[in-house]
């Protein structure tokens, strides 16, 4: 076989369907978020604003998270040195755990390297620690929920999203003493809607299956202490598994699980996505402390966030550029063609300083192509004015603008 020839002709297919990616090499100051300075190919730098990143509360550059991480870098050290099993468990993963299970009035928690790997490894273990799972997946389920569910090897059924009926048609035909899972987000980051959680609770209920819920997009965001959007609505008993990252708004990095002792006991003696690899380094595992803690009482952060997302969509709809329905912080601008995607966010970046990540497939169907805005308390009023009219420029270049 001709290696390099397949290699590039599979590159290929991506830049033909106006997917490539290229990275955007930023140059951060601490402090000055969502400021950046962007390193060009010519090798030179210029000032940018940051509209898409995930880092939604600005807490990667908070002196609390920070401070917290450089203090254990002085007192143990960077690197973990070892699994978690093998000499890699330090007092910060430990008190770490302890703090995610009480935001998540769980009995326990347990970390993962990221979110990706918390998703990937519990839905792939459980599959096989309990004989004759059937797993009930959301069509919109996150990649690592997907790769979770292929990995545990059981039968599965993917129901429409957000479709409650469809999963209790699926529910039903099941055997009924067969064991199951219904696994779901609550806030899907590319749409920004949010799951039936509490109609999933009453099938589970009614059917005896286990719940799983993915909160990546809403921990630190939602509900009193920042528990998310089950926290918000009342429902945290009522969820089995809660999956979080630390790496979003909490703005350091690594993933979790809560859950009952039990079932934490149970992947934590059979994943090998927790158990084969070096553990989170201590001053992740500090600063991420530090992180939940701070937001456990941030209340006001987290209404200004809210404040700035629901002010941006608003602002969006009356100068017509389509923003697509989300109950949610995050905004998405409809554009529906990667090739113009890519052309306007790039247009967005070189004429006017702004740095948005074009969407596209296989991140979001094809012909649904988007700019996804994050705003975040840190994005003042200048910065979305800015925003606003690059923004309408390229848009009316590009697509046209249809104002009311
Ligand atoms: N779940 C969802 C819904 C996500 O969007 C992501 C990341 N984009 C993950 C899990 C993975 O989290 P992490 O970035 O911590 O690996």
């Amino acid at each position: 076989m001709d290696y390099r020839s397949a290699f590039k002709a599979s590159v290929a297919r991506v830049r033909a369907e106006g997917r490539y990616r290229v990275f955007a090499n930023l140059r951060r100051v601490k402090g000055q978020f969502p400021r950046a300075r962007l390193r060009t190919d010519e090798g030179d730098t210029r000032d940018v604003v940051v509209w898409c990143s995930n880092d939604y509360l600005g807490m990667g550059q908070s002196p609390c998270v920070t401070g917290a991480m450089k203090q254990a870098i002085e007192d143990v050290g960077a690197g973990a040195g070892g699994t978690r099993n093998i000499s890699g468990t330090t007092h910060y993963h430990v008190e770490l755990e302890a703090s995610l299970a009480d935001l998540h009035h769980k009995e326990s928690a347990l970390l993962f390297t990221s979110g990706y790997i918390a998703n990937q490894a519990t839905l792939a273990t459980l599959g096989k620690i309990l004989p004759g799972l059937i797993i009930f997946s959301d069509e919109l389920n996150h990649a690592s929920m997907i790769e979770g569910v292929k990995g545990a090897k059981c039968e599965k059924h993917v129901w429409r999203h957000n479709d409650v009926a469809h999963l209790e048609e699926l529910l039903k035909a099941a055997p009924l003493d067969a064991p199951k899972l219904i696994a779901l987000e609550s806030v899907y980051s590319m749409d920004g809607d949010i799951g039936p959680l509490e109609a999933v609770c009453d099938l589970a209920d009614k059917y005896n299956a286990l719940t799983y819920l993915d909160e990546v997009h809403a921990v630190g965001l939602y509900g009193l202490r920042g528990a998310g959007i089950a926290e918000r609505d009342g429902l945290l008993d009522r969820f089995d598994i809660i999956e979080g990252t630390l790496g979003k708004a909490f703005g350091v990095m690594g993933g979790y699980i809560a859950a009952d002792e039990v079932i934490v006991d149970a992947i934590r003696s059979w994943a090998p996505g927790f158990i084969f690899t070096t553990s989170l380094a201590p001053a992740l595992a500090a600063g991420a402390r530090a992180s939940v803690e701070y937001l456990k009482s941030a209340y006001h952060l987290r209404e200004q966030h809210q404040e700035r997302a629901a002010t941006l969509k608003a602002r969006f709809q009356e100068a017509g550029i389509p923003v697509l329905e989300s109950v949610t912080h995050i905004v998405p601008v409809h554009v529906g063609d990667p090739v113009l995607c890519k052309r306007m966010t790039d247009e967005l970046l070189d004429v006017h300083g702004i740095y948005v990540q074009p969407i596209n497939y296989p991140t979001v169907p094809k012909g649904t192509e988007r700019m996804r805005l994050t705003p975040t308390p840190m994005h003042d009023d200048a910065m979305m004015d800015e925003l606003l009219d690059a923004v309408k420029t390229v848009y009316a270049k590009h697509v046209g603008l249809k104002v009311a």
